[in-house]
């Protein structure tokens, strides 16, 4: 199950999103309407390099609502099949794992998590 974002949490990352998305429109067009982009080559490259960083983007803030990314989200020991959570998620120890999208590199971090009856330190599958 995947953690909620709240209102005010989508409304920043709304924000965040079209300040990219304004950021990439700038760098296609500029101020002057070509931004110094003349072939054809450079305006697919442009256009593919700047929407390329918000599909990796908008992939990377998607990732992190899932359950493996939220210290706080309840999981399984995959030992004893015991439920494990973290009370503080600032004690959480963060994995950075890195992903091969189809639009390039991303990262997203996992939390791990720690079984109170088998101490053993776990990062949740996904
Ligand atoms: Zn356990």
């Amino acid at each position: 199950m995947a953690r909620k974002r709240s209102a005010g949490e989508m409304e920043q990352l709304r924000r965040e999103f079209l300040d990219r998305a304004e950021a990439a429109f700038e760098q296609m067009f500029g101020t002057d309407g070509q931004n110094g982009l003349v072939t054809f080559t450079e305006r697919e490259d442009r256009a593919c390099e700047t929407t390329d960083a918000l599909a990796r983007w908008l992939l990377e803030e998607h990732l992190a609502l899932d359950e493996a990314a939220d210290p706080e989200a309840q999981v399984d020991c995959p030992l004893c099949g015991g439920p494990v959570r973290y009370d503080s998620p600032e004690q959480a120890e963060l994995e950075v794992r890195e992903f091969r999208s189809r639009r390039g590199k991303i990262e997203y971090e996992r939390a791990a998590r720690r079984c109170p009856r088998c101490r053993k330190v776990f990062f949740p599958a996904g």
